[in-house]
């Protein structure tokens, strides 16, 4: 056994977890933009992503979804669906584009659909919305951590 360091308070771990949070944002930033035009996230990458915005914006509330990197017709860059489980609303997938040009954008669009997540599981109507109350509520929290919510 070690020396004996005493436990942490929670509130302490919180923090140093949303600090290493905001380190892996600028390092999941900056990996795309170094890459360039070449750059195309992957299935992990969205992962490391989607953990970050996790602890830093939303203090680890969320369960990642399955996130799937797709090419799509559609005229969007990313996609939250949910659905009712046990008559509880849960969000199942994420859906991101392929082609999304960096990874600034990335990570945008990636904040954006995890405030859809929270809006339907957490948010106090249990709908995905562009609305004052709850989606753009979200808007300085993500400033705070770099993220412009779009
Ligand atoms: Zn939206």
């Amino acid at each position: 056994m070690g020396v004996f360091m005493g436990k942490k308070t929670s509130s302490q771990e919180k923090r140093q977890r949303r600090q290493r949070g905001i380190q892996r944002l600028r390092k999941l930033a900056e990996q795309g933009i170094e890459d360039g035009i070449f750059w195309k996230p992957d299935a992990q990458y969205a992962e490391q992503v989607y953990n970050a915005i996790n602890r830093t914006v939303f203090n680890g509330q969320l369960t990642r979804p399955k996130i799937v990197i797709r090419d799509y017709n559609k005229n969007f860059w990313g996609e939250c669906e949910g659905m009712y489980v046990d008559n509880r609303p849960v969000c199942k997938v994420i859906r991101m584009h392929r082609w999304i040009p960096n990874s600034k954008i990335f990570i945008r669009v990636m904040a954006h659909e995890m405030v859809h997540q929270w809006e339907f599981e957490k948010g106090p109507y249990n709908r995905m919305t562009h609305g004052k109350r709850t989606f753009w509520s979200w808007k300085p929290e993500c400033a705070r951590w770099g993220i412009n919510l779009t």
